[in-house]
C-alpha cells in the first residue's frame, strides 16, 4: 500500500461549556438530567419563538479561532440547515454557512518527530440536535440536547495519516480545554469527529474521491477507521474499481466501516439566511478583548517548562497536557525555590510524573481531587532531601497524603519514620556499638576496611532502621578516627 497516501480532513464538533443554550436560557447542563426537563418553547421549536444569541458562545467559538491562528471576519451571519429528523422539532438547525465566526487558521504539532502544520478551514458556531434512544421497541426522544451549544471546527484535508490524525485531535482537545471552551470529554459525547479521507497515488496532486466516515466514538477508534479505509480505498484503486462518494459508518465490533448513505451535498440543505436573527457583526475592539483572555497554550508552555525548568521535551510534554497539572507544577517549583534546602524543578517533576501520577492512575483521579496542597509536596519532598526520611519512606508518607490528605510531618511523626540523623542522637548509640565490637573496631583501625560495613549495620540495627545511613557512615569515622 505504499504507493498510496491519504488526504483527510477532520470535522470536529465540541460542545461549548456554556451555562445556558445557545438560543435560549435553558440549562445547557443536561448530563443525567431527566429526559425532556431542560427545554422551553424555543429548543423545542414551537411555533413563533424567536431565538436569543448566547454572547459566551459566539466568545468562545472567536477564541477558539484565534487560539487556531485564524482570521475572525467582521461580518458573519446564522443560517437555517433544513432537513427532516425526530431529534430535530424545528425541521432545521440554525448554523453558519458561508459567513462563519473563524476561517483560515492553522494547528501545528510535532508527530513521529516531524513538524506538522494542519489548516483550519472554518470555526462556526450552531446548534446541537435533540437525542433518540430506544427502551425496548419504543423509540424516545430526549430535547434536553436540543439547542446546546455546538462548536464545528473543520480542517483542510491536510492530514496524510492515521496516526497524524490522532495526534490533531491530540492536540486540539488540549487546546479546547486550556482555553475552557468544552470539556473536549470524547465519551460524553461533548467531542466527536467525523473524517473526509480520500486516497490517491504518492505524489498524484489531484484529491480522490472522499469518503465521509462517522460513528468514531475514540481516538482509537478514529486510528482504526482511517487505517481501515486506507487499506479498502487501496485495494479499490489497485483493481482499477472507483470509489464511490458515500457516508461510511466506523463498527467498532466488527473493526470496519460500513456504508451508511451516499453523500448529502450543501444544495440538499437548502440553506438560507436565518430570519429571525440579524447578522452579526464582530467589532475588532471585542476581538482584542477576547484575545487578552486567552492564556497560554499548551504547545508555549511546553517550549517554556523546557527552557526555564531543565525539563526533557517528554517530561515537560506530560506535565503541561493538563493545565491543572501544570499550574499544580509551577506552584510547587515557586515554593522549592524558597527555603533552607532548595528543591530544583527537575525533582518536582520526578514526584509528580512518578509517584503522584501513579497514585492519580491507581485511583483514577484528576488533579482537582487530589487532596494535599503543592506546599505539602514540596514539603515532603524536603524531608527526603534533608536525609530526615529514606526515598522510600517518602513514597509511603506520599500514599498516605494522597489517601489522608495529612500534612507529611504529622504522617512522619504518626509512623514514627523519621530517620535519626540527629547527631547527638545518634552520637551515644555509636559509642555503644564501637564498646560492645571491639573486635571489628581492632580489625577497622589495623586497615580493614569492611569492618566498617558491619559496624554501620550494628549502628541501623540499633536504631530499628530509623538512622540515615549515611550520616551514621560518617559519624562512624569520625568516631573510629577518634579511637586510632
Ligand atoms: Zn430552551
Amino acid at each position: 500500500m505504499a504507493e498510496y497516501e491519504a488526504a483527510i480532513g477532520l470535522e470536529v464538533h465540541a460542545q461549548l461549556l456554556t451555562k445556558s443554550k445557545m438560543f435560549c436560557s435553558c440549562s445547557a447542563d443536561y448530563a443525567g438530567a431527566e429526559p425532556n426537563t431542560r427545554v422551553c418553547p424555543v429548543c423545542l421549536g414551537m411555533p413563533g419563538m424567536l431565538p436569543v444569541i448566547n454572547r459566551k458562545a459566539v466568545e468562545f467559538t472567536i477564541m477558539t479561532g484565534m487560539a487556531l491562528h485564524c482570521q475572525i471576519p467582521a461580518h458573519t451571519k446564522w443560517d437555517r440547515k433544513n432537513y427532516p429528523y425526530p431529534d430535530l422539532p424545528k425541521g432545521y438547525q440554525i448554523s453558519q454557512y458561508d459567513l462563519p465566526l473563524a476561517i483560515n487558521g492553522y494547528l501545528a504539532f510535532d508527530v513521529e518527530g516531524e513538524r506538522k502544520r494542519v489548516g483550519i478551514r472554518r470555526v462556526h458556531l450552531e446548534e446541537d440536535t435533540g437525542r433518540l434512544y430506544h427502551v425496548e421497541e419504543a423509540s424516545l426522544v430526549d430535547f434536553n440536547r436540543s439547542g446546546v451549544p455546538l462548536m464545528e471546527i473543520v480542517s483542510e484535508p491536510d492530514i496524510r495519516s492515521p496516526e497524524e490524525a490522532r495526534e490533531y485531535l491530540v492536540q486540539l482537545r488540549m487546546i479546547l480545554r486550556y482555553l475552557g471552551v468544552s470539556t473536549a470529554d470524547m465519551e460524553a459525547g461533548a467531542f466527536r469527529c467525523d473524517a473526509n479521507i480520500s486516497v490517491r497515488r504518492q505524489g498524484e496532486e489531484v484529491l480522490g474521491v472522499p469518503v465521509e466516515v462517522k460513528n468514531m466514538n475514540s481516538f482509537r477508534a478514529v486510528k482504526l477507521a482511517l487505517e481501515y479505509e486506507l487499506v479498502r480505498q487501496s485495494v479499490l484503486l489497485t483493481r482499477g474499481e472507483p470509489i464511490e462518494r458515500e457516508t461510511r459508518g466506523w463498527v467498532s465490533s466488527e473493526n470496519r466501516t460500513v456504508s451508511q448513505r451516499s453523500k448529502e451535498e450543501a444544495h440538499d440543505y437548502r440553506y438560507f439566511p436565518e430570519p429571525d436573527l440579524p447578522p452579526l457583526e464582530v467589532a475588532p475592539a471585542w476581538v482584542a478583548e477576547i484575545g487578552e483572555r486567552i492564556p497560554e497554550l499548551p504547545e508555549a508552555k511546553r517550549q517554556r517548562f523546557v527552557r526555564d525548568y531543565e525539563l526533557s521535551a517528554y517530561d515537560a510534554g506530560v506535565l503541561t497536557a493538563d493545565r491543572d497539572i501544570a499550574g499544580f507544577y509551577e506552584q510547587a517549583v515557586e515554593i522549592g525555590t524558597v527555603g533552607e534546602t532548595e528543591i530544583t524543578p527537575k525533582v518536582i517533576s520526578n514526584w509528580v510524573t512518578g509517584e503522584l501520577f501513579r497514585l492519580m492512575k491507581e485511583e483514577n483521579a484528576g488533579i482537582e481531587s487530589v487532596n494535599f496542597s503543592p506546599t505539602a509536596l514540596v514539603g515532603l519532598i524536603r524531608l527526603v532531601q534533608q536525609g530526615l526520611i529514606n526515598a522510600n519512606a517518602g513514597k509511603s508518607v506520599l500514599d498516605e497524603m494522597f489517601r489522608t490528605g495529612q500534612s507529611p510531618e504529622q504522617i512522619v511523626e504518626a509512623k514514627g519514620l523519621a530517620q535519626i540523623s540527629e547527631v547527638h542522637a545518634l552520637a551515644s548509640v555509636i559509642r555503644q556499638v564501637l564498646d560492645d565490637n571491639p573486635k571489628p573496631v581492632r580489625e577497622y583501625l589495623e586497615g580493614k576496611k569492611q569492618a566498617l560495613g558491619f559496624l554501620v549495620g550494628q549502628v541501623m540495627r540499633a536504631t530499628r532502621g530509623k538512622a540515615n545511613p549515611k550520616v551514621v557512615n560518617r559519624l562512624l569515622q569520625e568516631a573510629l578516627r577518634e579511637r586510632s
